[in-house]
């Protein structure tokens, strides 16, 4: 059997990035980083714990990619350029089967997004992965939540509700064999692109950004809520996929009300003044993302979301009792 020390050499030293400016990574108290000049450092955690965020069973590739994706999509929403992470794992026993997977998935992203893991710590206990990133934004430049000005576009990239079709999909124990939608969708839970590069670069042309990751009508709400405005949603507008379409049979009401309400998507939603359209519109073509125009910021103090996410559509839209992720709701 492994010793602690064996498990980390052979699985978190071994396949590491390295980053010239990590001045000590693994194996001494801390790690030692250099920060550039002009830079803030941008930092947060998330924790995945089994049976909340993931099944017990779960392939431990696509836990460990998107452990690292849910925290690269918070560095994204602040327009931040990752560059670091440490990694407290909590393992019932040390599974090699299931470190090796779960490495497959981790060090998998941080290669393409250039991320050292720099520390963390291994214990024995309930399975549940706890990570903190942290990355560079030019000082003063950090997308925040509470920016957003009456007129402001508000966007979301990519597609959203694919996340929640893929987990219903999933957690349906009946389903033994899966149609390739269904498989699909169920991909594009676990593996969403956290949109770094596109934030880096649109970073300058936005008021105030977060990602998606209890669902729409709740994040935005943070947005709403910090920045002292309301907000009009033409949800029609909203960005619904081909094969979220298909799943439901076409039935647009329950698309677009999966979409409200759909976390983890990972998908950006920011605000931006109406004369910077066309530049952002230029920049997320060319780096072949999606972006779409959902409503528009209005006028008002935030009360309740439900009172000032108004929804356009029509009177069934209106009746909707919607509600993100909220761990702690009854
Ligand atoms: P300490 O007792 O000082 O907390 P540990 O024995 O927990 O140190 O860890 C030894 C080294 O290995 C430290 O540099 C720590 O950051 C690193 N480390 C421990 N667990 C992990 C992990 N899961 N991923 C990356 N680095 C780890
Ligand atoms: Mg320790």
């Amino acid at each position: 059997m492994s010793s602690e020390f064996n498990l980390i050499d052979r699985f978190f030293v071994q396949n590491n990035v390295s980053r010239s400016d990590v001045d000590l990574g693994i194996g001494d108290d801390c790690a030692l980083v250099s920060v550039p000049e002009g830079y803030q450092v941008a930092i947060t955690t998330d924790t995945l714990a089994a049976g909340t965020h993931f099944l017990i069973d779960a392939d431990p590739v696509k836990v460990g990619y998107k452990a690292l994706a849910s925290n690269l999509s918070d560095l994204a929403a602040m327009g931040a350029k990752p560059t670091w992470v440490s990694l407290a794992l909590t393992l019932p026993k040390p599974d090699e089967k299931w470190l090796e997977g779960f490495c497959e998935g981790f060090f998998g992203l941080a290669k393409q997004h250039n991320v050292q893991l720099i520390g963390g710590d291994t214990t024995k206990g309930p399975l549940s992965i706890t990570i903190t990133v942290q990355g560079l934004v030019p000082t003063g430049e950090g997308l925040t939540r509470k920016g957003a000005k009456v007129g402001d576009d508000i966007y979301v990239t990519g597609f959203i509700g694919d996340s929640a079709a893929g987990l219903e999909i999933l957690l349906d124990t009946n389903k033994q064999i899966k149609t390739q939608l269904e498989q699909e969708l169920e991909h594009r839970h676990y593996y969403s692109n956290p949109k770094v590069q596109l934030a880096q670069k649109i970073r300058h042309l936005c008021h105030s950004a977060l990602d998606i990751s209890d669902g729409l009508i709740s994040d935005l709400g943070h947005i709403l809520k910090q920045s002292n405005v309301s907000a009009k949603i033409q949800v029609n507008a909203l960005p619904i996929s081909d094969e979220l379409l298909a799943f439901y049979s076409h039935d647009i009401d329950k698309c677009l009300k999966t979409a409200l309400v759909s976390g983890e998507e990972y998908e950006l939603c920011f605000t931006a003044p109406k004369e910077n359209r066309e530049a952002i519109k230029q920049i997320s073509f060319l780096l072949n993302h999606d972006v779409s125009i959902i409503g528009e910021i209005s006028e008002g103090p935030f009360t309740t979301l439900d009172n000032n996410v108004k929804l356009r559509k029509d009177s069934i839209l209106l009746d909707w009792v919607l509600y993100g992720y909220d761990h702690f709701r009854n």
